[in-house]
């Protein structure tokens, strides 16, 4: 599992991952930036227990849990009216440091509550809206069996799904478990079309074998669609990130989000501040370093959920370091989705009906202090009609 919530998260590297560390050591030293890529986001660092109380726990707050015949269904989420996430298991080859998986309680879902789901999914109150199911965790492809229980089942009682999506990191963590057998399962999941959701956050993981696994996968005709992380130290570098993508392109991986990484507790040394992240972002999409097909949105997973950056998302920043950032998410919405929803602590409504919410900023200097004079405005206009916190 990825780590226990509120608890130490463990150190998990697969084999692989530790010879991929000694080759980058032995052929470019410790303080190369290819050591660096897997040194940062597996090894712990010392900094992981400078706790700031500001931090969150959780950085998403706002949990849509998921009720049917009377009981809550564990591991499911309600994400949009079109989409629900799963989370079989809770299970990772190896653990990235800046992972809010990382806070999760550990939990494997039975076959029972995986049929349960899978009506749930079916039934008269959501089959109208449902289309499309995001397996997470963990990660789904370490339980290839449970993963083709969930497709039969949702084959079986839920018609109404369209798309199956799986967020997984095993083909940049441990590429040999890519092998036909898996392939094989994960066909098993036709007539239903299955996406393939991965994070790469370094041109170095992209190895001889994880490149076989993405091409493997590809040859079978699964889509897949890349959501990195901007990590510090690791590819907040525009020649970095060009080179990325660029390669993504030729490996028929599509570029989805860039993600400002995630406001969690002890991790603040991973996170640039989203001051940063633009410059880096519309460097590389704007200076024709990467190609048109290949440029990701840069994007911040706040309490309300995701929100690309664009003209006038960024409002103020206030005495914390926070930013307001402008959603156009109703409240109605998420009642639509969930009627036992409550807006998060760090959001409200606007005078327009959209709500709005604060989101933690990260740093730009190596100890993880951060400049908050600096303004942001300079990036984005301010829309006139200001609200305080
Ligand atoms: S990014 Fe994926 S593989 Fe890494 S710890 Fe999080 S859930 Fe696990």
């Amino acid at each position: 599992m990825a780590g226990a919530k509120n608890s130490n998260f463990a150190e998990k590297l697969t084999p692989y991952l530790q010879q991929k560390l000694v080759e980058a050591s032995e052929k470019y030293g410790i303080d190369s930036k290819e050591y660096k890529a897997f040194e940062k986001q597996y090894l712990k660092s010392s900094k992981e227990d400078e706790i700031n109380h500001e931090d969150r726990l959780r950085h998403y707050q706002s949990e849509i849990h998921v009720h049917y015949e009377g009981k809550a269904l564990r591991g499911v989420e309600r994400l949009y009216r079109r989409t629900i996430l799963l989370e079989p298991t809770m299970v990772c080859a190896a653990h990235c440091r800046w992972c809010l998986r990382g806070q999760y309680p550990q939990f494997g879902l039975t076959e029972e509550e995986i049929t349960t789901f899978a009506k749930y999914c079916g039934s008269d109150e959501v089959k109208y809206d449902l289309k499309e199911i995001l397996i997470t965790g963990g990660d789904p492809l370490m339980v290839p069996k449970r993963l083709e229980f969930i497709f039969s089942q949702v084959n079986k009682f839920a018609p109404n799904i369209e798309i199956i999506r799986i967020g997984t990191r095993v083909p940049v963590q441990d590429p040999l478990r890519v092998n036909s057998e898996l392939v094989n399962i994960l066909k098993s999941v036709d007539p239903i079309k299955l996406e393939i959701g991965t994070n790469i956050n370094h041109p170095s993981e992209l190895t001889v074998e994880a490149r076989k696994a993405y091409t493997d996968l590809y040859k079978a005709a699964f889509k897949i669609y890349d959501q990195s992380v901007l990590l510090k130290g690791v590819n907040d570098d525009v020649e970095v990130l060009n080179k990325l993508y660029d390669t993504f392109r030729y490996l028929g991986i599509e570029s989805h989000y860039l993600f400002h990484c995630i406001p969690m507790q002890g991790m603040g040394h991973h996170r640039t501040s989203v001051q940063r992240g633009i410059e880096i972002a519309s460097q590389m999409i704007n200076s024709g370093g990467v190609s048109g097909r290949a440029k990701p949105m840069f994007t911040l997973m706040t309490d309300l959920g995701k929100i690309t950056l664009l003209h006038g998302t960024i409002l103020e920043r206030n005495e914390k370091n926070e930013l307001l950032i402008q959603s156009h998410y109703t409240i109605d919405d998420f009642k639509y989705r969930n009627p036992s929803w409550e807006l998060p602590k760090s959001a409200f409504e606007d005078n327009n009906g959209f709500l709005r919410v604060w989101y933690p900023d990260g740093n730009d200097d190596d100890e993880g202090k951060s400049d908050s004079t600096k303004d942001i405005e300079h990036y984005f206009s301010i829309p006139i009609n200001r609200v305080k916190k």
